[in-house]
């Protein structure tokens, strides 16, 4: 038996939801990875234990000043310790790694995502920002670079699943299923006493707090409905969306010639990660229970409510002007949520903030990525001036 060389992988946002899932996940290959970098914003005791039991040949703090009783303990660990977003920018230009997991939450991703394509690495892409704010350079410097993209969000793994062997031109739409959030039975009229607490109970998946209210306010799947776009090269009018409260379908797509097809399972990143993983082979999993279908299961498809969740449609107007404005929306999103869960502004006011930034910004067609992140800035701004006063 031929010895296959252990793929080296690195992890940016090791520490949040999906980063700590990758790593259970890696955890039961050991005969096939390795973990080569690790970061984490703020979360450095978290970090320090996934080194002692990883070993990464060096770690990245973004969110905390540098601290030598903090390096030391790397150190014990066998890790060095690169600090500020010039450590994270660092990790991403390495040579000696295979395989970058992009787990980190919002536009920060982008800088990393881009870094790593240039140095010519694999990505698997959690960061859905990186594609909502600059999918059309993001994707053209990865088939310049002959890197692939392989989705982790689990949409996007169902569709890249249900894509296999197909060809482009057989598509007729791709069908992007949603949970609803917890707020699918609720009354719009009583969206602004809707509490951060309340919005932090997403009914089948446990997530971070930003992908959490991004589920409440659907504009999670707007973000999904772009990425989709960039990901998948298919135009906003052949792109549906059905709330599905179940989440066993994790989306689906249906063919010129009438078929559908979808790919079902449990709730759990664990499967969409691992598949990024062993894409295009699988893998036994013996982290989670199969479903079992045998014991009766009623799956529910309707329409979304537009004008009760009207982020959806913000995105689909979003894709259609192209240019700057999906970065002026992600941008605008991520300052409301941020304001929304420090108690600042009411949950119906994040709808309101993505309006005004949507109709206030300043167009720019065919912008560069210098031009892209002047606009994330934009929109960050304007919500956070405009709706901190309230
Ligand atoms: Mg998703």
């Amino acid at each position: 038996m031929t010895d296959i060389p252990k793929r080296r992988i690195t992890i940016f946002g090791s520490t949040g939801s999906i980063g700590v899932n990758c790593l259970e996940v890696l955890n039961e290959f050991p005969d096939k990875f390795t973990v080569q970098y690790l970061t984490s914003n703020t979360h450095w005791e978290t970090l320090l234990s996934q080194a002692q039991k990883f070993k990464p040949q060096a770690v990245a703090i973004t969110g905390i000043k540098p601290e030598l009783s903090i390096e030391k303990q790397f150190k014990a660990a066998g890790s060095e310790v690169w600090w500020g977003y010039n450590g994270l920018n660092e990790i991403a230009r390495q040579e000696n790694m295979d395989l970058v997991i992009n787990a980190l939450v919002g536009a920060v991703g982008l800088k990393p995502t881009i870094l790593a394509i240039e140095a010519g690495k694999n990505l698997a892409l959690s960061n859905k920002e990186t594609l909502v704010i600059a999918g059309e350079i993001v994707m053209q410097k990865a088939r310049q670079q002959g890197v692939s993209i392989i989705p982790i969000d689990s949409e996007h793994s169902a569709i890249l699943q249900c894509l296999f062997a197909e060809k482009k031109e057989s598509i007729h739409r791709l069908i992007i299923t949603a949970s609803g959030g917890p707020f699918l039975h609720r009354q719009p009229e009583t969206f602004a006493d809707i509490t951060v607490a309340e919005a932090l109970k997403h009914p089948n998946w446990n997530m971070g707090r930003k992908i959490t209210i991004d589920s409440a306010t659907l504009m999670n799947k707007g973000l999904e409905i772009i990425e989709a776009h960039w990901l998948f090269n298919v135009p906003p009018d052949k792109m549906r969306v059905l709330i599905h409260p179940s989440s066993i379908v994790h989306s689906m797509v249906e063919f010129i010639d009438g078929a559908i097809k979808a790919q079902l399972g449990v709730p759990d990143m664990k499967i969409p990660i691992q598949y990024a993983l062993s894409f295009p082979e699988r893998w036994d999993c013996q982290l989670l229970p199969h479903l079992d279908l045998s014991e009766g299961l009623t799956l529910e498809f309707f329409p979304p409510d537009f004008q009760k969740f009207p982020s959806l449609t913000f995105a689909f107007e979003a894709i259609k002007a192209g240019g700057t404005a999906p970065a002026i929306l992600n941008a605008a999103n991520e300052a409301a949520v941020q304001l929304f869960l420090e108690e600042k502004i009411r949950f119906d006011q994040i709808f309101i903030a993505l309006e005004t930034a949507l109709e206030n910004y300043p167009h720019t067609t065919r912008p560069d990525l210098d031009q892209l992140l002047t606009a994330d800035q934009w929109g960050r701004e304007f919500v956070l001036e405009k709706f901190n006063e309230f």
